[in-house]
């Protein structure tokens, strides 16, 4: 029954020390982060600037960023300015990978520009290379004043470790499965690395971490052991998740489970984009898993039935579809302008069924008429009926009613 509480209600919020990433925090008392990536050619300003900007204004408070190598590099102070002069204050991350240490040094406006740098201990050499490196990476953010995220990733893990552990779990008989030993090599290396930064100087108030793996249950199981060895801060996030929905559900899953154990800090989902598809929905998931799980309110909530047979035709299901892309589309200019309006709730139902009733329940409601119905669709605001719409522009009308209720 004790673990059941679980499943009723979320545990508190894990302690862990709080990160100042620019201007957002994360861990702490800080509400839990949404971050995304880009896929540009960092190299390439303005697809990078475009797309920065179009992750923020979805909603993602922190972007990363790749730095791969020296024009990559020198591209970052420039967007960084040109994300400024368009009003954007998000806090930029540099993903370095193998050799990091020589593009900070080699380029200090870059190293300055980044809010975070971060490092994967599984690529940044072997023996005693890796840990030079690691440690010329760390004391620049302790020159630039700058946290990092150490990043152990599944498909990047440092093999000595991993080596060493199997050969001590044989050793011992065994007692682990080659699965067990290969989560325990990844938190280690996670706890291990940021042992070090710390022995090197860096605060654990700049080191968040995380340990990426593809597989659902491993993340749970690498996450719960990370969560019960340390308070560092902690970056969720599903590595390789998919495409589609399979992505999405994957993601929700794993990062559902340990957000209700009160694990998770800042989260990404990471999404394989369809070919051309759209890359802030990365965003809008994160968004949604953190929304639908009670733990932040980002945009208002549109509530439409499923629809069934009573309903005629699809303009229900359009028209819902409609009211959720203006408010997401206009939440950027809305949310400073009408404080509160990301609690706003919006009813689009089917037929008189349940219609009126769950539109009674919404800030402001319609319900259209289903099969056999008069031609005419109640609209409920503040759970009073306020007006009948009919004809053919009751679509357009109903969001008209939708603006100007946000606008009063
Ligand atoms: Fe079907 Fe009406 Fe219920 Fe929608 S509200 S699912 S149309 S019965």
């Amino acid at each position: 029954p004790s673990d059941l509480r679980i499943l009723r209600e979320p545990q508190p919020r894990r302690h862990t020390v709080g990160v100042a990433v620019g201007g957002v925090m994360v861990g702490g008392t800080a509400p839990v982060v949404v971050q995304s990536m880009t896929n540009t050619d960092t190299a390439d300003i303005d697809a990078t600037v475009a797309q920065v900007a179009a992750l923020h204004r979805a909603g993602s408070e922190i972007v990363r960023l790749t730095v791969d190598r020296d024009d990559s590099a020198a591209a970052v102070p420039r967007i960084r300015e040109r994300l400024e002069r368009l009003g954007l204050d998000v806090p930029l991350v540099g993903d370095f990978h193998y050799i990091g240490h020589k593009l900070l040094a080699d380029h200090p406006a870059c190293a300055e520009a980044l809010a975070k740098y971060r490092i994967n201990p599984g690529n940044v050499g072997f023996r005693e290379k890796r840990d030079r490196q690691f440690t010329e990476i760390v004391e620049m953010a302790i020159r630039h004043d700058k946290p990092v995220r150490i990043g152990v990733n599944w498909g990047s893990l440092d093999q000595e470790l991993l080596t060493r552990l199997m050969d001590d779990n044989q050793d011992r008989g065994s007692p682990m499965s080659a699965r067990e030993v290969t989560r325990e090599a990844i938190v280690q290396s996670a706890l291990i690395s940021a042992e070090l930064a710390e022995s090197i100087g860096l605060p654990r108030s700049k080191i968040i971490l995380s340990a990426k793996v593809s597989q659902v249950q491993d993340l749970i199981a690498v996450y719960i052991e990370l969560a019960g060895r340390t308070d560092h801060a902690l970056h969720l996030g599903l590595t390789e998740a998919g495409m589609g929905s399979k992505g999405i559900v994957a993601s929700s899953a794993a990062m559902g489970i340990l957000l209700q154990h009160g694990i998770g800090d800042t989260i990404r989902i990471s999404l394989t984009p369809e070919p051309g598809g759209d890359r802030t929905r990365e965003v809008q998931v994160a968004q949604e898993l953190l929304q639908t799980m009670g733990f932040r309110q980002f945009v208002p909530v549109v509530a439409a039935c499923p629809g069934c047979g009573r309903t005629t035709s699809t303009v229900f299901q359009e028209l819902a579809r409609q009211i959720e892309d203006d408010l997401r589309r206009n939440m950027p200019v809305w949310r400073n302008k009408y404080p509160g309006v990301e609690n706003l709730q919006v009813a689009v139902m089917g037929c008189i069924v349940n219609g009126p009733g769950e539109s009674k329940h919404a800030n402001i409601g319609i319900s259209l008429p289903g099969t056999g119905e008069s031609p005419a669709a109640p609209v409920f605001i503040d759970g009073k009926k306020a007006a009948t719409l009919r004809g053919p522009t009751i679509a357009k009308d109903f969001q008209d009613m939708v603006s100007d209720y946000i606008e009063q």
